[in-house]
């Protein structure tokens, strides 16, 4: 059995702006935003009422596609997270743990009014109301339910957003992480926890700040269990 530990870990990070003396650099970060901007793997969660609008987007007659977005069944090969519809407490978790598993740099877009302010059920005690309080959302796009051209529609401007380099939201999670973990806590409870090194992370990309790390973050170290493999059990 192989011993994790003794796997090389990558910690390279990316050379601060002023370094860079390389006049083409521009040019190639240019080359590489358009490259990523046309070249996108969607997870599309489907929360809520909102998804049905996705199956016509993608297919042949809107053909989200020649955009250059597929449908990736993973999130570690994802790019852009789609939320698209209601996000009830339970199924709340779900995202979290799947946005955490994604690459960086990676996108949301909230459907549908309801993950904007709850929409209809914002006077609902199971559903949380506001999705950035919990991720970092590049895009909403609001409507109950919003028509598939207005999904393409947000999908240009994210693409629009990527290319010019505007659209950098995923930093935030790494930045404010104390305060994306504290709500995530209030509605959870104190002992919530998710497999992700949020902070390793943030370390790695060289994103830690002041925020990432508080009363939130304490919280969660005396809670945190070690991760144990499950057990395969045959019976
Ligand atoms: S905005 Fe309307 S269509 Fe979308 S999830 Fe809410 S109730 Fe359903």
């Amino acid at each position: 059995m192989s011993d994790l530990s003794k796997i090389p870990i990558h910690t390279e990070k990316h050379a601060p702006e002023e370094a860079r003396t390389n006049p083409l650099a521009g040019v190639f970060d240019e080359l590489v935003r358009f490259a990523q901007s046309r070249s996108m793997y969607m997870l599309h969660y489907c929360t809520g009422c909102g998804a049905i609008e996705l199956p016509p987007a993608m297919t042949s007659r809107f053909d989200m596609e020649r955009l250059g977005i597929q449908p990736m069944v993973t999130p570690r090969q994802a790019d852009i997270l789609l939320v698209t519809g209601y996000v009830s407490v339970k199924t709340l978790k779900r995202i979290i743990l799947t946005y955490e598993q994604m690459p960086s740099p990676k996108y949301v877009i909230g459907i549908c009014s309801c993950t904007v302010n709850g929409g209809m059920y914002w006077q609902s005690y199971a559903t949380a109301k506001k999705l950035s309080e919990y991720l970092p959302v590049d895009l909403y796009i609001a409507g109950c339910m919003p028509r598939p051209e207005a999904v393409i529609e947000g999908m240009r401007a994210l693409m629009a957003n990527i290319q010019s380099g505007e659209t950098e939201p995923w930093k935030d999670y790494y930045q404010r992480y104390d305060y994306y973990l504290g709500n995530q806590q209030h509605l959870f409870g104190d002992n919530w926890q998710t497999p992700t090194d949020v902070i390793g992370q943030a370390q790695h990309y060289g994103l830690a700040g002041p925020e990432t790390e508080g009363e939130h973050t304490r919280i969660l170290q005396q809670y945190q269990q070690p991760l144990v493999a499950h057990k395969l059990r045959l019976k």
